[in-house]
């Protein structure tokens, strides 16, 4: 959601700028814009709604605009229409100070009356504005720029990652955090910012993560950064270890389809490490086996794919440990006053690390006493340094805006710890756990086996991609892995889609099944498939036209009842749900591809989501 970047150095800043912010577009974002500062052009703005092709066609691919200092930014909307005006950067009343914002003003309503009271004319509708012009107001009081940020910093509430751009200041910016992502880059004689490190990898792998609170002056030939008081802190470095063409198609059409075909071995990399002598070993792990047997509940707190990666942890770790897991959605446990405590583990899930509604319900938790561990993909993000404990996923980036690798190795991940959880409990009995070992060792070589077979679903996607409404249904596991199923359909295809506990069907929704309703049936769950196989018969009965899913030894029987049946192989049940949502990804990636949609950038969506 959102992208900044800034560069200093002393190359020309527009087209950096823009190559930069071509590589957070995966971010989601509706509008973008740069602004450049020469001795000679002064501080020059540009900006524009739309694609960010429209701004480099404006801007002459950075080319019309001078000068070897910039920040540049792509906006998601929050406050105020996505419009050229209320694109950023934007500037203060006198033109002399430019801001990129990522986050919300909380308080942005009354700073404004109070600046328009002193006379400020404010030219856009967005929180934002009242940075620039809050800046330039304390700026003219104290003539220092510096002490003007903090006093800005001392006013503002809400979530903010800020770059700041100053006509007075030609050799540096800078750059601000809290609740918001930004890192810093180290790079030969120049520097950066940026939302993520995809948009520098290019020019340096020497970064730092910005703590909340800090501020960082970014000039070319080094970066201070202070903390909240003023103090110069001295910041840890890290080195960015993978390769720039994980950043990069490939040769596929899309991002999203070179993401579906990584995962056997994107979940390889997440499994192998922690498997030692046929046990999950998890050595990146502090609570002790004590400490696992004085846990009383496990609660799964996470948004979108990640709660659908938590729905299926509910029941594989119920499953495992015969111990209470409950799986909320972290934007309503942070405002229903969370029963956890310090016999609570709470494991929080996030692909980016940055999810403001998950990283918010984190410090709720940790306020409460409980111990909190996160699954994440990108390593140094906030929720990672903010959590007690932290297993990486090591998906590598993950560009497209739907989820598919970072689903994947989320969902090995949390099976794992499961596994890990229940060796130490005692909880489950040796010979299953021995098999289960076996399954999960397999595990990637049986998703490339269903990657190998997707003709079948590309053609049912080239006949079913005119309907309009669509449900899931499944239980138990299945209808966990529906949710994901629907989710990924509705997100890159617009179609409208439900996903349903196939028993809970008849107590309402079966009244809007009809002739041709598409049912997406998923009966993966072998020890319910005969229950789901009834369900099938009364949505068909109701004219439906279904599509099942089931495991090759259920194929036979399935398609007794149903014409198209997809099947995956054969696995131990608790790993039906990283085997069955493949055939989901690509039927969704079909069908979106027959509806003629931005696959990786579908509207409205952030990869990323930042704000509220
Ligand atoms: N709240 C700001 C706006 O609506 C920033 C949104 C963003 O993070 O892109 O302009």
């Amino acid at each position: 959601m959102c992208g900044i970047v800034g560069y200093v150095g002393s190359a020309q800043a527009g087209p950096i700028l823009l190559d930069g912010l071509e590589r957070l577009e995966y971010r989601g974002y509706d509008s973008a814009g740069i602004a450049v500062l020469s001795p000679e052009k002064g501080l020059q703005v540009k900006k524009a709604k739309g694609r960010l092709k429209v701004l480099s066609a404006l801007v002459d691919e950075g080319r019309a605009v001078e000068g070897t200092i910039g920040i540049g930014h792509t906006r998601w909307a929050t406050h105020g229409q996505p419009n050229d005006v209320n694109s950023h950067p934007h500037l203060s009343q006198d033109s002399r100070i430019a801001v990129v914002h990522n986050g919300i003003i909380e308080n942005y309503v009354e700073i404004k009356e109070y600046l328009i009271g002193k006379g400020i004319r404010f030219r856009s509708e967005t929180d934002t504005e009242v940075v620039a012009q809050l800046l330039a107001y304390h700026y003219r009081k104290t003539g220092d720029l510096m002490t003007a940020v903090y006093r800005v910093l001392h006013r503002i509430e809400g979530a903010y990652a800020l770059g700041i751009l100053c006509a007075d200041m030609p050799d540096a910016f800078i750059a601000v955090r809290k609740d918001a992502p930004l890192l810093l880059g180290y790079g030969q004689g120049c520097s950066f910012i940026a939302s993520d490190v995809t948009a520098i990898i290019k020019h340096t792998r020497e970064v730092s993560y910005m703590e909340d609170g800090e501020v960082a002056v970014v000039k070319a030939d080094g970066i201070q950064v202070y903390d909240a008081l003023g103090q110069p802190v001295e910041k840890e470095r890290c080195t960015i270890d993978w390769d720039v063409s994980a950043a990069e198609k490939g040769g596929y059409a899309h991002f999203m389809f070179k993401e579906i075909m990584e995962q056997p071995e994107a979940v390889r990399k997440t499994v192998h490490p922690r498997l030692k002598d046929r046990r999950v070993v998890f050595d990146e792990l502090k609570v002790t086996p004590d400490e696992i047997r004085g846990l009383q509940r496990i609660v799964i707190v996470a948004c979108g794919s990640s709660y659908h990666v938590g729905m299926v942890g509910k029941y594989n770790l119920e499953r495992l440990l015969r111990r209470p897991v409950e799986t909320m959605l972290a934007s309503e446990f942070r405002y229903c006053d969370p029963l956890v405590d310090e016999h609570t583990l709470v494991i929080v899930i996030s692909q980016s690390g940055e999810t403001l509604d998950t990283m918010a319900a984190l410090r709720q938790a940790r306020s409460l006493g409980a111990r909190i561990l996160s699954i994440v993909n990108v390593v140094g993000s906030s929720i990672a340094r903010e959590s007690d404990e932290v297993l990486y996923t090591w998906a590598g980036p993950e560009i497209a805006v739907a989820t598919t690798k970072a689903y994947s190795t989320q969902l090995v991940l949390l099976d794992m710890l499961g596994l890990y959880f229940a060796d130490i409990l005692g909880s489950v009995k040796p010979e299953e756990y021995e098999s289960i070992i076996e399954e999960l060792q397999a595990l990637p070589a049986k998703m490339e086996e269903v990657l190998e077979n997707t003709e079948k679903i590309k053609y049912l996607a080239s006949v079913c991609f005119n309907h309009n409404s669509i449900f899931f249904i499944g239980r138990n596991l299945d209808y966990a892995l529906g949710l994901e199923g629907s989710l990924k359909l509705k997100e890159i295809s617009y179609i409208h889609c439900e996903a349903y506990a196939a028993g809970e069907l008849k107590h309402g929704t079966i009244s809007l099944i009809e002739d041709g309703t598409l049912v997406v049936a998923l009966c993966t769950y072998a020890p319910l498939f005969d229950k789901s196989l009834s369900n099938i018969v009364e949505v068909k009965a109701r004219g439906a036209d279904v599509v099942a899913l089931t495991d090759d030894s259920h194929a036979e029987e399935l398609r007794k009842t149903v014409g198209n049946v997809l099947t995956i192989p054969d696995t131990h049940t608790i790993f039906k749900p990283s085997l069955g949502v493949i055939p989901l990804q690509i039927f969704s990636y079909y069908m979106a591809l027959q509806r003629g949609c931005d696959i990786d950038k579908p509207r409205n969506l952030a990869k990323s989501v930042t704000v509220e």
